[in-house]
């Protein structure tokens, strides 16, 4: 059998005498797939898409002979399918104000994400207002002033221990009346009690939709990379708390691989709305699937 083109000394090469040395092929056999497969796995990206991103590159390819860089594009080309449809910046909506819930396990990066976002819709010129809704923690509400005065963005407290619900309906009414574009409300984490939680969720909505039945427009679920699968878990908990309609993943300029987001959008097929890559204020990027799935690659 005729052997490919690649592994012939090139045109140029015979020419000029300077044939770089052909890319090896590989038979893609099982053994190939399931060392790709514990790849994946190591990238954090879970048994099920593994297999699963696996089974679709072998699909046509099995027993040809491919090389490293081709592997690489097949894979990076099935996780840009995977991820392009989740792939969506936050949607903005006309409404005033434009009601964003936040919620995530503490330390996941809530009041962090919340500084950046509203520093970024300061940037294009809308308004914002903050409510520190996680009453509980004064760190957290300390840390979101902090992160207000950075933005240029009024972050409404509330006494420690009060009631979330009676803040979040002050923030409404006083977002309302300056017209402001969004309200970004920070809200609790802690999963101990995940009933008292989830009444707590419950009833920052109620009083919210007293004054627009349409909201909140968005509810954000940020997650933090370095969890690892730990980050399916904690949809599926938040899922059953709130009503998630996109994430942020925060903390991929670390160590993490970032794997799990492909698991996650197998699996939850959620909007990933943005990404943390740091702890400055400019550190929230767009969610790029092409980007992505090339760094993962490596
Ligand atoms: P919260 O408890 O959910 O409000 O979490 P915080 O916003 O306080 O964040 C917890 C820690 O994670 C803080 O030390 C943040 O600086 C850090 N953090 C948040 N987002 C990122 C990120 O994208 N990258 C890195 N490296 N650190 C982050």
């Amino acid at each position: 059998t005729a052997e490919p083109a690649a592994e012939r000394p090139g045109f140029m090469g015979r020419i000029f005498g300077s044939a770089a040395p052909a890319e090896p092929r590989r038979e893609l056999d099982d053994a190939m797939l399931e060392d790709l497969e514990d790849m994946l796995i190591a990238a954090d990206m879970g048994t099920d898409t593994a297999l699963r991103v696996t089974a679709n590159i072998a699909e046509g390819r099995m027993g040809r002979r491919i090389s490293a860089t081709e592997l690489k594009q097949a894979l990076a080309d099935e996780v840009t399918r995977i991820m392009t449809p989740v792939a969506r910046p936050l949607p903005l909506y006309p409404k005033k104000p434009q009601v964003v819930l936040v919620v995530g396990v503490n330390g996941s990066g809530k009041t962090t994400t919340i500084g950046k976002l509203a520093s970024q819709f300061r940037t294009a010129g809308k308004s914002v207002v903050i409510a520190a809704g996680d009453t509980f923690r004064a760190a957290a509400v300390e840390q979101l002033q902090v992160w207000g005065q950075r933005a240029g963005v009024p972050v409404m407290v509330a006494p420690q221990g009060s009631d979330p619900a009676s803040l979040a309906f002050e923030a409404m009414t006083r977002a309302e009346a300056e017209g402001a574009d969004l309200l970004l409300i920070d809200t609790a984490g802690r999963l101990q009690n995940r009933a008292d939680l989830m009444e707590e969720l419950a009833k920052i909505v109620r009083v919210i939709r007293k004054k627009d039945p349409s909201a909140p427009h968005n509810t954000l679920l940020v997650l933090d990379a370095t969890t690892g699968q730990n980050a399916l878990s904690q949809v599926d908990t938040f899922r059953k708390l709130a009503d998630v309609s996109g994430l942020v993943m925060t903390k991929l300029d670390g160590t993490a691989r970032g794997g799990v987001l492909v698991a996650l959008a197998d699996r939850f097929g959620l909007p990933i709305h943005a990404i943390g890559v740091g702890e400055q204020i400019d550190d929230l990027d767009a969610f790029d699937a092409r980007d992505f799935a090339t760094a993962l690659v490596g």
